[in-house]
């Protein structure tokens, strides 16, 4: 048991990808080169203007509560936060205080070690997901203060988590498992540079008889503008520290909500609890309790496949999960995949484990690497056929690896048929023991200071014999024979 063990409890707003704003038929689109340019008289506050909900908002945020497997309510009501500011004219901002329309949840993911490069699978309860109104943007500038009102009216979606993250690493781990999500339901971009997902940070320390008891401290801070993935990681690290400090005074750390500065690496004191917003929340008169029935869900339950699904099928092919987590998190890459083991069935293959790890090691090997370098999609130059044959051709030991990179080339060169490639190019291994057995005859000859330190227990030498073998052959021998052969002989 550690002194102190952080509690963390994350809010995290996501701005969805709806075409039109929350309460009015503005378009919702980044447009900050362009500002006021989708503006009407509710979402810049006049007297009078009534909302008109966006069908659209209610359906993505239904889909993410049946996602993470929430509760939705038959009935949801709408409540209207009050206070004062400069990019909220109205003064209030329309959302969801007691009825929220997600109840509950849960989001599971890994987290990686990166000392041991191993992975922990972990999971975060959701306490609630509310659907809101943005306000406005403030821009500063040279001693003034401008209001973009394109972001003002853009639906929300506030998730709020249960007090049970307790690093740094859950933390991140957790909120990228939920950009995934949200990008793979569609009803969010998740584009942090653009401000889509922000996370604030709710975070105590329980001390060694509230970790044994369960309490939690009496207090917490809440950091606020966080922008990133990186700046969520480094704002908790700061809070444990600082937290650390007073409580090892004897102190107890102050209730108050902190505004994270990301240049300066730190966050400063904004308000305590002592002048704590009073919202007055009371129900918003303009719009109505909005019924869900229950015949709505079944139709939203028809979700694509959801990221921790396809983890765990990769996991269950036998993939290992850095190469899991390539295919979960590069869409293009994943679907590539599921394609070419979906031609593997139809081959009648679909039983050979080898087969679809050669395939996953050949995507996100040397293919993947060839897009890079030629800077070409996978698809301009790769088809599930020609994947499948290399990777078959590997997986049979017909050809090694140096003859897959080459085969790659020149599919990129414009070439079509792997078989042809593979004749014209005479690219097909030599595993016949005998020629094989003559030209590890020579290297060993050839080496006599080698072969007397591998004797002598230097064992890994062997790997320099087997470069020299494969040079003799021209790249067509088979590099296990090889070992085989060289280890026979020299034993
Ligand atoms: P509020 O309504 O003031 O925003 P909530 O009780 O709804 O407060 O909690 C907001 C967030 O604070 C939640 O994410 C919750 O998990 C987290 N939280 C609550 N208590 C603690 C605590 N002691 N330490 C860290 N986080 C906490
Ligand atoms: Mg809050
Ligand atoms: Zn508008």
């Amino acid at each position: 048991m550690s002194k102190y063990q952080p509690i963390i409890g994350l809010e995290i707003h996501v701005q969805l990808n709806t075409t039109t704003k929350l309460f009015c038929r503005c378009l919702n689109e980044y447009a900050p080169e362009d500002p006021n340019k989708n503006i009407c008289p509710f979402c810049t506050g006049q007297p009078g203007a009534l909302p008109l909900l966006n069908k659209e908002a209610v359906k993505k945020a239904i889909q993410f509560g049946v996602a993470v497997g929430a509760k939705i309510p038959e009935r949801t009501r709408w409540d209207r936060k009050n206070y004062f500011y400069a990019d909220l004219p109205s003064g209030y901002q329309i959302s969801q205080y007691d009825n929220p329309i997600v109840e509950g949840g849960l989001v599971e993911f890994y987290i990686e070690d990166k000392e041991t490069g191993s992975y922990k699978k972990s999971s975060v309860e959701l306490t609630r997901a509310h659907l809101e109104s943005d306000a406005a943007k403030l821009l500063h500038s040279r001693g003034k203060t401008y209001v973009d009102f394109n972001r003002s009216g853009a639906p929300l979606v506030e998730i709020v988590t249960e007090p049970v993250i307790r690093s740094s690493a859950q933390a991140m781990a957790f909120v990228n498992e939920l950009q995934l999500l949200v990008r793979r339901l569609g009803i969010s971009d998740g584009d942090m540079e653009k401000g889509q997902m922000r996370f604030d940070c709710n975070l105590s320390l329980q001390n060694e008889s509230q970790q044994s008891s369960g309490d939690l401290p009496s207090y917490r801070t809440e950091t606020k503008n966080i922008n990133s993935v990186r700046s969520l990681g480094r704002a908790i690290e700061y809070e444990i520290i600082r937290q650390t400090k007073l409580l090892e005074k004897g102190e107890t750390p102050v209730q108050e909500t902190r505004g994270w500065k990301d240049d300066l690496n730190k966050s400063t004191s904004q308000r305590s609890k002592e002048d704590a917003m009073d919202y007055r929340y009371f129900p918003e008169p303009d719009l109505k309790i909005l019924e869900i029935s229950s015949s709505d869900i079944p139709e939203l339950n028809n979700l694509p496949q959801l990221p921790s699904d396809q983890r765990n099928q990769y996991i269950e092919m036998g993939l290992n999960m850095q190469i899991v987590n390539t295919f979960v998190g590069q869409s293009q890459l994943g679907d590539l995949f599921d394609s070419t083991i979906e031609l593997k069935s139809v081959r009648s293959e679909s039983k050979n484990k080898e087969l679809t790890i050669a395939i996953a090691n050949l995507l996100t090997g040397p293919v993947l690497a060839a897009s890079t370098k030629n800077e070409k999609d996978i698809e301009e130059f790769i088809t599930n056929e020609n994947l499948l044959d290399i990777a078959e051709l590997f997986s049979h030991d017909k050809i090694n690896n140096k003859a897959v990179v080459k085969i790659i080339d020149e599919l990129i060169s414009g070439k079509k048929d792997v078989k042809n490639i593979v004749s014209e190019n005479n690219l097909e291994q030599v595993s016949d023991t005998g020629a094989l057995g003559n030209i590890v005859d020579s290297v060993i000859t050839n080496n006599p200071k080698v072969v007397e330190e591998y004797k002598s227990g230097k064992v890994q030498v062997i790997g320099f014999m087997i470069g020299q073998c494969m040079k003799e052959s021209k790249g067509q021998g088979n590099p296990k024979i090889f070992k085989d052969l060289l280890t026979e002989k020299l034993a």
